[in-house]
């Protein structure tokens, strides 16, 4: 019931050439692509050049944060209105880069989203713990406080438009992936959760997907738990040749 979402992360990656680049070849590679979502996030700057750039709607393209205001005195910050101004109906919130390195919290957090929503954005919503709490058992208690302040104040309708990742970042850009039991795990953790914070039914239908060093090699197990329904994608998203092997990973 739940449609899987494979979403490419660029990070502060490629130049405008290797972008538009990427798109016409990646765009070629998705022609016999069906029922899954791509989403492909990248720098704000590219994101205008990449949108024009795209001659298939099998691609959504994704900012990779957005400011709680619309416009205003914030310098260097992305507005939402705008990103959607430029026909793109995806952003990332809460990357674990955006936490540790930019002071992110759960509120600003949540005020983000509320925004993002308020412009009709499409949000993937990144949730993860450190290899610390991870040792001491604290990765539900982690992902609880994410979820319950960073989603607070949000209606069983929005939550429609959320995604979450669930990325631990000692699996971030590490090479070490959670193992599928691992994720799977606590991929239903945080279904019990979405249950306790709004119902059944968003508990059943909200796409979990998993971020953490996947590539070509262990997607297709990844994919085969029950809880899993996509893959947020670093490094092994900035080839082309290299992300469609995870977007077919049947
Ligand atoms: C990410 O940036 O969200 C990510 C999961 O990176 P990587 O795939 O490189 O671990």
């Amino acid at each position: 019931m739940r449609k899987s979402m494979i979403a490419a992360n660029f990070k502060m990656n490629k130049n405008i050439d290797e972008a538009i680049t990427y798109i016409k070849e990646f765009s070629t590679l998705v022609k016999d692509v069906e029922n899954i979502d791509i989403v492909i996030g990248a720098s704000p700057i590219l994101l205008y050049a990449m949108k024009n750039e795209l001659k298939t709607d099998k691609i959504e393209l994704s900012a990779q944060n957005v400011h709680w205001k619309d416009s205003g005195a914030f310098t260097a910050e992305t507005s939402a209105k705008v990103v959607k101004s430029l026909g793109i109906n995806y952003t990332i919130l809460g990357h674990s880069e955006r936490r540790q390195y930019f002071c992110e919290t759960d509120e600003t957090l949540n005020l983000r989203v509320k925004n993002a929503l308020n412009n009709d954005l499409k949000i993937i919503f990144c949730i993860g713990e450190t290899l610390e709490e991870r040792e001491a058992n604290k990765t539900i208690e982690k992902v609880s406080t994410q979820l319950k302040e960073g989603l607070k104040e949000i209606s069983i309708g929005e939550m429609k438009n959320i995604s979450i990742a669930y990325e631990p970042i000692w699996a971030i850009g590490t090479g070490v992936t959670a193992t599928p039991e691992q994720a799977q795990n606590t991929h239903k953790e945080i279904r019990t959760l979405l249950k306790e914070m709004f119902d059944q039914e968003i508990a059943d239908s909200t796409r979990i997907l998993y971020g953490g060093s996947v590539k070509p090699a262990n997607v297709k197990e990844l994919m085969s738990q029950e809880d899993i329904d996509g893959a947020l994608v670093g490094g092994a998203s900035l080839k082309p040749e290299s992300f469609i092997q995870i977007v077919k990973f049947n």
